[in-house]
């Protein structure tokens, strides 16, 4: 299949590590121009000479907070600089803390907010002058599964991540005239250092081998395994490329299988 993003720069948000790593790897195998970014700038420079090794091609990088509307907006006009427009954007970001409702006051709340729902709208409204002018772009916001079945002692992702649905079913309605296609994706579990450090936490805390609670959540999921990052780049690069021609609005879970519930 022909992507047609040999042409096309893209954004990755969240992107010196895990999903977003990925995500920005499988853009640069299809001969997308990537720009990554994160706030540890050694990480991030590091992850760019390590997707040249895997990808065969380099992207640019540039630190930033995606939590400060100043840093967003430098990031978006560095993305631009060399080919004068961002033709895709994949917001990604950290999760926010976990906890239940005791555990977090307002400025808990208002950290998640600022993280997980207005880095979004935020780095959208950067980018949506230089799409409108072109009258072609692909937005992909990235979610969890928690927005189809709400995670246990994660209060702060469920209801914030919903706010992100809610943005990208609205935004695809109001930018189709516009040729900009709006969509979210959702990963359940994929084999990034983040869910190693939980698995390994969890091992921990309830005296298992960290292989003991990796198998006890392998059952869990129909296809037996956690997801390779690079499956869930594979996802966002269809949504994002000049393949995905009439999917706009929707929410696409990439979980092997693991919700039972019925969308
Ligand atoms: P990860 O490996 O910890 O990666 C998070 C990335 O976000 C890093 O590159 C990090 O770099 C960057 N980041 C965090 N805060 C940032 C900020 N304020 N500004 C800019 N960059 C920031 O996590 P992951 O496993 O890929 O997960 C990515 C997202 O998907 C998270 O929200 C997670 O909760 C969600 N998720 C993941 C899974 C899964 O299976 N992995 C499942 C459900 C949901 P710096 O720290 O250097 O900034």
């Amino acid at each position: 299949m022909d992507f047609g993003l040999a042409d096309k720069t893209v954004l990755v948000l969240a992107s010196s590590s895990g999903l977003g790593r990925a995500v920005a790897g499988e853009f640069l195998k299809e001969g997308a121009s990537v720009v990554i970014t994160g706030r540890d700038a050694d990480r991030l420079a590091a992850t760019s000479a390590e997707l040249e090794r895997v990808a065969g091609r380099r992207p640019r990088h540039l630190p930033c907070d995606i939590t400060k509307p100043e840093d967003i907006a430098r990031l978006v006009a560095f993305a631009s600089e060399e080919s004068g427009s961002v033709d895709v954007l994949v917001n990604n970001a950290g999760g926010p803390p976990a906890g239940t409702f005791d555990d977090f006051d307002d400025k808990s709340w208002i950290a998640a907010f600022e993280l997980t729902l207005l880095s979004y709208v935020r780095a959208i409204r950067e980018v949506l002058p230089l799409m409108k002018k072109k009258g072609w772009g692909r937005i992909v916001n990235s979610t969890s599964s928690s927005v189809r079945e709400v995670l246990e002692n994660l209060i702060l992702s469920n209801t914030f991540r919903l706010g992100v649905i809610g943005l990208t079913k609205t935004l695809a309605s109001e930018l189709a005239p516009r040729g900009i296609l709006v969509n979210a994706i959702g990963p359940g579990r994929f084999d990034t250092e983040r869910i190693r450090q939980l698995d390994l936490a969890l091992a921990k805390r309830k005296g298992l081998t960290f292989e003991e609670v990796s198998a006890e959540s392998f059952s869990r999921i129909p296809l037996g395994r956690y997801g390779d990052p690079a499956e869930y780049g594979k996802l966002a690069v269809f949504l994002g490329s000049e393949a995905n021609t009439y999917i706009t609005g929707q929410t696409i879970i990439s979980d092997g299988g693991m919700l039972r519930a019925v969308p």
